[in-house]
């Protein structure tokens, strides 16, 4: 159930004072129904400023935002909250997994959240076999009752996946997901990533300034005063 994105003309600033710091000048941007696209650039070029506006966590100044060729940046606010629940799945460079929950807990909490208390406690087993599955698809099923601190940096970012993989999303945005892991575990969650991508189809935007990620691609584009450009490895 892929879907295609498109960013069209985005412009975002921030503002220091009175100085406006521009950050996107006009971003262009698409993924292909499950294409997995890098986007590579340096410290500071707006990478992250860029997923969070694709993903609805923040807005544009101007410019759109597209799904399958529909607006979705100018959508009622119930809407966005479904659309970041159900579309879109996140993953950081520091995981965000809530320490005094178990790594199945973790992946359970974005379903307890979107059922509220009483449809939760009549859908808990179904939800939590569902949390085990996933844990399972990304190599985890043995660490099903191990806190965060109890797990590797390549096992934390595995359990991030399955929590984001829990929502049924047809597009992952990845922020540095390999950003804070050795090479090797670095390149598990890589190998990870493309084999979803492939199998469920999913459409993937992925940020990262580690060329030996970004090449593993389908396409790389370069993210460079507030532009995208053509990627040309030497640059880097
Ligand atoms: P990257 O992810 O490529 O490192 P970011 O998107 O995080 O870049 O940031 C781009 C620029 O915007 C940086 O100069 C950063 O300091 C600035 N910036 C990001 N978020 C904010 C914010 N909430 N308020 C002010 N400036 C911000
Ligand atoms: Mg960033």
């Amino acid at each position: 159930m892929a879907s295609h994105i498109a960013a069209v003309g985005l412009r975002k600033s921030y503002w220091k004072g009175p100085n406006e710091v521009p950050v996107l000048r006009g971003v262009d941007l698409e993924a292909e129904r499950g294409e997995m696209v890098a986007v590579v650039g340096a410290s500071g070029s707006g990478k992250s400023t860029l997923l969070h506006i694709l993903g609805l966590l923040d807005a544009p100044d101007a410019g759109t935002v597209l799904v399958d060729s529909q607006r979705i940046d100018n959508r009622p606010e119930r809407h966005r909250d479904s659309m970041r629940n159900h579309l879109f799945g996140f993953i950081f460079q520091f995981y965000h997994l809530l320490p005094e929950l178990t790594a199945l807990e973790n992946v359970m909490m974005p379903s307890l959240i979107r059922h509220g208390a009483w449809s939760y406690w009549k859908e808990r087993r179904r939800i939590r076999h569902e949390a085990a599955e996933l844990m399972q698809r990304v190599g985890l099923g043995h660490r099903l009752d191990h806190c965060p601190t109890e797990l590797s940096g390549g096992e934390m970012q595995r359990t991030a996946i399955a929590r984001a993989l829990a929502g049924r999303p047809s597009i992952l945005l990845a922020d540095e997901p390999t950003g804070n892991l050795d090479a090797a575990s670095g390149q598990g969650v890589l190998d990870l990533l493309r084999d979803l991508n492939r199998e469920r189809e999913l459409t993937m935007m992925l940020v990262t300034h580690d060329p030996h990620i970004a090449q593993q691609a389908d396409r790389v584009v370069r993210l460079a005063e507030g532009r995208i450009e053509e990627w040309v490895p030497a640059l880097l």
